[in-house]
């Protein structure tokens, strides 16, 4: 399986390209007996095994997908793909699920259905919802999803297992101011939307600092701008593009983000007399973790774990889609341990890499999960 990680990493594909991977993942599968489903969510696999005439169905969920980034490591297994790199380690996720799988279509030491749910392109571009699209709950019936992430800071044989909010939701918004304009001599015969815009920009992060609640979480960060030319420094220009990003754990401070946002942006625009569009595009919902099924985890990780389960662990303002599933049932995301950052290398760093130490204990949290969900 360590072998099969560095394979991974020095092959990785892009989110719905993961051509080679889902083949690699269905013939290993496949090889144990296990049935297989393809192309779900395009590269998407699903392989299900069914043990005893227990009535539970479970659903384990890894992501496959690799970042469109260089590797800049000198690793013997680096990638070979330009601007391609395993930085979130989906190819130790990928590898722990299969190892889980094959290791129980040997042993069968359980009464109920598991479903291997290997998701193409968790990395923004929407593969869990093209599963659930295409009919992962409908053809796979659950009563719960599990996920897991590596995570840098944790030892390889240490877990983090809570309930509520894990990660939060993750949304982009635009606004486009539309001005007048003008001369840059004679700003008062047209309506300055780049000043408008620097209003905007100061006043947004009075959204999180008055107008959320204090106890909830939030974020609003601006994170492109676009207006004018360098090359014509006499000229304002008609419009000014804004666009950023917008985190929560809750629906209604979601609900609330999105409205705050479009109302701070029409209140500048009506104050300088300009007009604006505003728009809000939801991506991923906040992944919160079911109590009954978080303490399931839990038990699965004690289990495997020669030390003890971090219960306190902070959740992270990053998303992941792994919210559609728990979305439709209840589910439990838990964090892996990867080992120290070596050289500050974090998730989506270039010279990141999963730790191959982890596999055995992602392995066994999979596999005793299975065992003790489904007896
Ligand atoms: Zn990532
Ligand atoms: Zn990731």
């Amino acid at each position: 399986m360590i072998a099969l990680r560095r394979d991974l990493h020095a092959h990785p594909e892009l989110g719905f390209e993961e051509v080679r991977t889902s083949g690699i993942v269905a013939a290993q599968l496949a090889e144990v007996g296990i049935s297989v489903h393809r192309g779900l969510g395009k590269t998407g696999v699903v392989g299900t095994l069914k043990v005893g005439d227990g009535t539970r169905s479970i659903g384990l969920r890894a992501d496959m997908d690799a970042l469109a980034m260089p590797e800049l490591g000198d690793l013997p297994y680096r990638s070979g793909t330009p601007n391609t790199m395993h930085a979130c380690g989906h190819d130790g996720h990928t590898v722990m699920l299969l190892a889980a799988a094959r290791h129980l279509a040997r042993t069968r030491n359980f009464n109920g259905t598991v479903h291997f749910i290997f998701q193409p392109a968790e990395e923004g571009r929407g593969g869990a919802k093209a599963m659930v699209d295409d009919g992962l709950f409908k053809l796979f019936p659950m009563d719960a999803a599990y996920g897991l992430h590596n995570m840098p800071g944790l030892a390889p044989d240490e877990m983090a297992v809570v309930a509520g909010p894990q990660l939060a939701s993750s949304d982009s918004w635009e606004v486009v101011f539309h001005g007048v304009g003008t001369h840059g001599a004679k700003p008062h015969l047209g309506r300055d939307a780049v000043t408008a815009a620097a209003q905007f920009l100061t006043a947004i992060h009075t959204i999180v600092a008055r107008r959320i609640d204090p106890l909830q979480p939030a974020v609003v960060s601006a994170c492109a701008i676009t207006a004018g030319d360098f090359n014509a420094l006499n000229v304002i220009p008609d419009d000014v593009r804004i666009g950023g990003t917008a985190r929560a754990y809750s629906a209604a401070v979601r609900d609330q983000l999105e409205a705050e946002i479009g109302q701070l942006a029409q209140g500048v625009a009506a104050t300088f007399g300009i007009t604006v569009d505003y728009s809000f595009k939801r991506r991923i919902p906040p992944v919160v973790n079911d109590a009954d099924v978080t303490r399931r985890a839990l038990l699965a990780a004690q289990t495997v774990t020669g030390r003890p389960v971090v219960t306190d662990f902070p959740p992270s303002t990053a998303g992941d889609d792994f919210a559609f599933l728990g979305a439709e049932v209840p589910g439990a995301y838990v964090w892996l341990g990867n080992g120290p950052a070596v050289d500050g290398a974090l998730h989506h760093n270039s010279r990141y890499d999963f730790n191959d130490e982890a596999i055995l204990t992602g392995a066994r949290y999979w596999t005793a999960l299975v065992e003790q969900e489904l007896r």
